[in-house]
């Protein structure tokens, strides 16, 4: 561990989703605007080794870093309000560790000891919580705890906790727990005694909260605060109240009334280094709270149910709407439920239509006679990852005439494999971080719809997926007006397609979304959003 970094600690009580990770990156953001330098890492009590393998419904999107980790969705939420990048050490689980101490075991490290949970497993995740400061490169580490004190499989993680007290040092470390405080609405009462349950549950495994962050519908009055500190033995300034944010971008701001920041930095002994005072994120909160115009833009896919499955994207949408001073109502529509005959029904509202990452074949068809309607009405048009190769596939059979065209996806014998897998892929037999992953390298032609929207040649952007543009085609594709205006320099590999003669029709392999940030906006979607507004215009 770092001799000077500081480690805050966030655990939850009383429900799951109450809102950690933004809680998380929020203190994390006001620690910044204070001149600090911050990183938040997140502790997944579940077995997998990550959330690569599960299913959406699971637990969300899964978010991927330049380094190519398969993290939690809370990692984007730290991105996109720190404006820093993650990489695979700040996201472990449960699965990671006991693979850890397992793999050493394996190896005979632990010299004929009984390996056990208490120390080992807990000094495996001690281990990695320090990981992260040890290089002196960040002023506070910020781990958020998954998942609710007393569950069984977050116990290891709690006692790691309370062991690492006593490795840092009281200045050093700082426990704060998030928590709910209900409202009775026929008693008209906000009660206090769940947290107050918590919170004895965390002092059972011999852990004293510092601070209490209190989420709640109401605001709470002076003498619920009282009663809270008393029953829970925190001071009474250290009772925080989060009330519910019209965005979740408002949460810095109303933590620094709070004064969260303040409460942190006095108890770990820190002074500011600097005072930014925040204007830029109070400059992107007005944009995105007045805007000047409105679209409505569909997003396509087949996990529509859950929209925390498409997280990053619906995030990036919030970003870019703001640097254009647009309101984007985004209608999140099941591909599995567009046919042929009701595709007029479904989207001809749309100002804009993007179809969505995905898996498998359930919902393709769909996608494909949204694209084809996208192309036809040229309506703008953005496809990423799967909705970059289902755009293709629809060229390919409706404007070249290859009328079985596929990927080998969805249909592993197609006469057409417009979309295949690269000779490396095809070894693969282990589903688990086999994919094409992480930051990659692409060129851009100039003049290109994503050159302008970039403003440059050269990019970087991250990847999730295995099957690519199969260049056995490109020729003949490029020919009949679908153009590859991006490249892997190093494989060749086609990353962007766009369609000449169309007001903006762009898809793109890899996944754009991860990289936009709240001060930061994505280009294209920033383009994208701009083209629905310029065709809306004339409509
Ligand atoms: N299923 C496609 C592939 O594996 C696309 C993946 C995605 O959209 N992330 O290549």
């Amino acid at each position: 561990m770092g001799s000077s970094t500081k480690y805050i600690f966030i655990t939850g009580g009383v429900t799951s989703s109450l809102g950690k990770g933004i809680i998380a990156a929020s203190l994390g953001r006001l620690l910044q605007a204070r001149g600090f330098s911050v990183t938040i890492q997140k502790f997944d009590p579940y077995l997998n080794i990550d959330p690569g393998t599960l299913n959406p419904y699971e637990h969300g999107e899964c978010y991927v870093t330049d380094d190519g980790a398969e993290t939690d969705l809370d990692l984007g939420h730290y991105e996109r309000f720190l404006n820093v990048t993650t990489s695979q050490s700040n996201n472990v689980t449960t699965g990671r560790i006991y693979n850890n101490v397992i793999t050493k075991e394996r190896k005979g490290e632990f010299l004929g000891k009984t390996v056990q949970v208490i120390p080992h497993i807990t000094d495996e995740i001690k281990a990695n919580f320090y990981k992260l400061g040890e290089d002196g490169k960040y002023d506070v580490v910020i781990t958020e705890i998954g998942g609710c004190v007393g569950d069984i499989e977050s116990l290891p993680f709690i006692e790691a906790v309370r062991q690492a007290r006593w490795d840092l040092g009281p200045n050093n470390f700082l426990v704060i727990h998030l928590t709910l405080i209900p409202y009775l609405s026929a008693a008209k009462e906000l009660k206090t005694k769940p947290t107050q349950h918590s919170v004895k549950q965390l002092l059972e495994a011999g852990i004293q909260p510092d601070i209490l962050v209190c989420r709640t519908e109401h605001h709470l009055p002076q003498d619920v605060k009282k009663k809270l500190a008393l029953f829970c033995n925190v001071q009474l300034n250290s009772v925080i109240e989060a009330m519910d944010a019209e965005t979740i971008y408002d949460v810095p701001l109303l933590m620094k009334k709070e004064k969260l920041d303040e409460r942190v930095m006095s108890k770990l002994k820190l002074t500011s280094k600097s005072n930014t005072d925040l204007e830029h994120w109070k400059d992107f909160l007005g944009r995105l709270k007045n805007p000047t115009q409105e679209v409505t833009i569909g997003l396509i896919g087949k996990y529509v149910s859950l929209p925390d499955s498409y997280k990053s994207i619906i995030e990036s949408f919030t970003h870019a709407g703001a640097a254009v001073e647009c309101k984007v109502h985004l209608k999140l529509i099941s591909s599995e439920e567009i046919h042929n005959d009701n595709i007029e029904a479904k989207l001809s509202e749309l100002d804009g239509i993007l179809v969505a990452p995905g898996f498998g074949e359930r919902g393709f068809e769909g996608k494909i006679e949204t694209v084809r309607y996208a192309r036809e009405n040229k309506i703008p048009f953005f496809g990423i990852c799967l909705g970059m190769q289902v755009a293709v596939i629809e060229f390919a059979r409706n404007v070249m005439g290859l009328a079985s065209a596929n990927s080998t996806e969805m249909d592993p014998a197609t006469a057409y494999p417009v979309i295949g897998l690269m000779e490396e892929q095809k070894k693969i037999d282990q589903m688990g971080g086999t994919m094409r992953l992480g930051s990659y390298a692409c060129d851009l032609k100039k003049g290109s719809k994503a050159a302008q929207a970039y403003g440059k040649t050269k990019i970087h952007e991250r990847h999730r997926h295995r099957y690519e543009f199969n260049n056995d085609y490109l020729e003949q594709v490029e020919e009949a007006g679908l153009l590859a205006t991006g490249k892997n320099p190093d494989t060749g590999l086609v990353e962007i397609v766009e369609l000449k003669n169309h007001p903006w029709f762009v898809g793109v392999q890899f996944h754009p979304e991860y990289k936009s940030t709240a001060l930061n906006p994505q280009p294209l979607f920033v383009k994208f959003i701009q083209a629905a507004i310029d065709v809306k215009k004339v409509k």
